[in-house]
C-alpha cells in the first residue's frame, strides 16, 4: 500500500514537472463543443451551458496570470474514516516564499487569497473566484489536517509558493508586480471572493476532499481514478464546459528531428511512419493513440515498437494534456492537437469561468464539480 501510495505521489510529481512549451491556436479549426447536460440551477440562464464562445474570453486579459498551475500531488489515500479534526478559521500557516527565501507566517485566509491570485486571472468572475477559493482552502486544510508537508526545499513549512509542491502562491509585491495599475481592483475583487467564502471548505463524509482543480478538462473532466488512480467518488468523469477555453485546440510543434529525439526514435522513423496532417495515413503509424481512458484522454501510445502511457507520452513531448485530437506530420514538423490544459481532474477553471458568466453561484459550481461534497465552515477562533 505504501509503495503504491509512493508510486502515486512520484507519479503526479513528475506530471506536474512539464509545462507545455509549443501551445498555439490553430485558426479555422475546431471540433464541435460536446453537449452537456445542464445541472437544474437557480440563476442559470434559459439555454443552459454556454456553447463556444471566443478562445480565451473567460481570461485572458493582459498582464493576468493564465489559470493552470493546478495542484496534482494526491494525499496518501485511506486515511481514517469519519470526521476529521479541523484547524481554526483564524488559524496561523507557515509559508515558503521561494522567491524571496522567507519563510512566512500568516493567517489561513491571508494565505487562501495569494493562492487564489496565482492560480486563476483575477479577469474572471467573482463566483468563479469565490469558487477557486474554497477549491483552495479546501485543498490547503485536507494538508493540514493530514499533516503532510509539502516543499522539499521547507519541510518546516506547511506550503510553499511552488504550484510544483503543491498550490502556487503569489506574495502581495509579487502581484503589485503583476497587475501593474490594476492591482488594486484586483486585490480588491480576490480579496472579496475570500471574504465572500470565509472558512468555507468540502467535506465528503466528514473530511475535507482532495479538491484537485485543473486548468481546462477540455470539454469533458478526468476522474481522480483515470489519472491519479484513487477511487473518490467526488471527483468523476464530468462534461465540462471548458472544449474551447482557453485556446480551442492546442496544437505542439516540433521538428521531425528534435521529436524523433525526445521520442528515442531514429531520424526517419517519423517521416516513414506517421499519419499525414491531411487525413491520409499510413498502414502502420510510428505513433498512434492505441487505448484511451473513459474519458477520452490517451492512456498508451504507441512510439515506434515501444507502448507507453498517455502521461510519458505527454511528459516527452511537452503537451498541454493527454486529451489527445490528433497526430500528425506537416511540413517536417510533427504537430500534435489537443483539447484541455493540466491533469483534467476536478473543478476546470475555465469550466467554472463560463458557469459564472452564465450566472450560477459559487455553491452551484462546485456542487457541479464535485458532486455529493457539501460545504462546511471551519471552526471560528485559531486552533
Ligand atoms: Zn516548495
Amino acid at each position: 500500500m505504501a509503495r503504491i501510495a509512493i508510486l502515486v505521489v512520484l507519479f503526479a510529481l513528475v506530471s506536474v514537472l512539464l509545462v507545455p512549451s509549443t501551445v498555439a491556436l490553430l485558426a479555422g479549426e475546431r471540433l464541435p463543443a460536446p453537449s452537456v447536460e445542464l445541472p437544474p440551477t437557480p440563476g442559470a440562464p434559459p439555454g443552459g451551458w454556454p456553447g463556444v464562445g471566443p478562445a480565451g474570453s473567460g481570461g485572458g486579459e493582459a498582464g493576468l496570470p493564465a489559470a493552470g498551475a493546478e495542484p496534482s500531488t494526491p494525499l496518501q489515500p485511506g486515511g481514517p474514516a469519519g470526521a476529521a479534526q479541523l484547524p481554526g478559521e483564524q488559524t496561523l500557516v507557515t509559508v515558503y516564499d521561494e522567491e524571496a527565501h522567507r519563510l512566512l507566517q500568516m493567517p489561513l485566509e491571508t494565505y487562501v487569497e495569494g493562492v487564489v491570485a496565482a492560480e486563476m486571472p483575477a479577469g474572471f468572475a467573482p463566483a468563479a473566484l469565490q469558487a477557486q477559493a474554497v477549491a483552495a482552502r479546501t485543498f490547503a486544510v485536507a494538508r493540514l489536517v493530514a499533516g503532510a508537508a509539502s516543499c522539499p526545499l521547507q519541510p518546516r513549512a506547511d506550503f510553499c509558493s511552488d504550484g510544483e509542491h503543491g498550490q502556487a502562491w503569489a506574495s502581495p509585491a509579487q502581484r503589485q508586480r503583476f497587475w501593474g495599475v490594476l492591482a488594486p481592483v484586483y486585490e480588491a475583487k480576490i480579496r472579496q471572493a475570500v471574504e465572500a467564502t470565509a472558512g468555507q471548505i468540502l467535506l465528503w463524509q466528514g473530511r475535507p476532499i482532495e479538491a484537485f482543480y485543473t486548468a481546462s478538462a477540455g470539454g469533458r473532466t478526468a476522474s481522480a481514478k483515470e489519472v491519479f488512480g484513487l477511487d473518490l467518488p467526488y471527483l468523476p468523469s464530468l462534461p465540462s464546459p471548458d472544449a474551447d477555453r482557453p485556446a480551442g485546440l492546442g496544437v505542439t510543434r516540433l521538428p521531425l528531428a528534435k521529436a524523433a529525439q525526445k521520442l528515442g526514435l531514429g531520424a526517419g522513423d517519423l517521416q516513414a511512419g506517421a499519419p499525414a496532417a491531411d487525413g491520409g495515413s499510413n498502414a502502420q503509424p510510428a505513433l498512434a493513440v492505441i487505448a484511451r481512458t473513459p474519458s477520452g484522454r490517451a492512456a498508451e501510445v504507441r512510439v515506434g515498437d515501444r507502448t507507453v502511457s498517455g502521461e510519458q507520452f505527454r511528459q516527452l513531448l511537452g503537451l498541454p494534456s493527454t486529451l489527445i485530437e490528433s497526430i500528425g506530420v506537416q511540413d517536417g514538423n510533427l504537430v500534435v492537437q489537443t483539447r484541455g490544459y493540466g491533469h483534467g481532474v476536478g473543478l476546470s477553471q475555465y469550466g467554472a469561468g463560463a458557469m459564472a458568466r452564465q450566472g450560477y453561484s459559487a455553491e452551484a459550481i462546485l456542487a457541479y464539480y464535485y458532486p455529493g461534497t457539501r460545504i462546511a465552515h471551519l471552526p471560528p477562533g485559531p486552533v
